[in-house]
């Protein structure tokens, strides 16, 4: 895996973190969020520079770390766990659904046609069968965790994993250590 070294300049660059959720349910980036007042001090040491959580909406060329929640269920999410992959030196998988495919991956069981007329037969009262085609990614036939499209360095298992978790490894990778996430999270925490 690579590691993530701060430089050793008198005055250290910051770190820059991308994150982004596939097919999840933002729950884990809001136990991010609960980090609450340890967010300040990371703050200090790491630029947010693209995520939900913040304005800037285009992947930096070469990103430090990126973190990505959800499973892969679309030829979005699939694109975007490629554009991650590409530009970001260490990439975090967060969470069941990004580690086991969890919630999302519950419609594996079922062929896609079945999911469809569920969705756009069965449960609607208005318009039946018109299956939204614009502006709306084309799903996969299965669904896939992350490290199923593209190799993951880190995972971090939880639904969502606890903030105290996510900080813990975040400050061992900040540090320049390879992080142990089993000690401190499992799936289903
Ligand atoms: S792992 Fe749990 S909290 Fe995270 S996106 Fe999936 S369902 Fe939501």
């Amino acid at each position: 895996m690579s590691t993530l070294q701060q430089s050793t300049d008198a005055t250290p660059r910051k770190l820059t973190v991308a994150t982004a959720w596939l097919d999840g349910c933002s729950g884990c980036h809001m136990s991010f969020l609960d980090l609450d007042e340890r967010l300040l001090a990371l703050a200090e040491l790491i630029d947010v520079v693209y995520s939900p959580l913040v304005d800037a909406k285009q992947l930096p060329e070469q990103v430090d770390l990126g973190i990505l929640e959800g499973a892969v269920s679309n030829e979005n999410d699939l694109q975007q766990a490629r554009l991650f992959r590409q530009h970001c030196k260490v990439l975090i998988s967060l969470g069941d659904c990004a580690v086991t495919g969890n919630v999302p991956a519950m419609r594996n069981t079922f062929p896609l046609k079945a999911v469809f007329e569920r969705a756009y037969y069965e449960n609607v009262t208005q318009r039946p069968g018109v299956i939204p085609t614009i502006e709306v990614p084309a799903l996969l036939t299965y669904v896939q965790p992350l490290h199923a499209v593209v190799p993951v360095d880190i995972f971090i298992p939880g639904c969502p994993p606890r903030a105290d978790a996510i900080y813990t490894i975040l400050a061992d990778l900040l540090a320049g250590k390879t992080p142990d996430p089993n000690a401190v999270t499992r799936f289903g925490a």
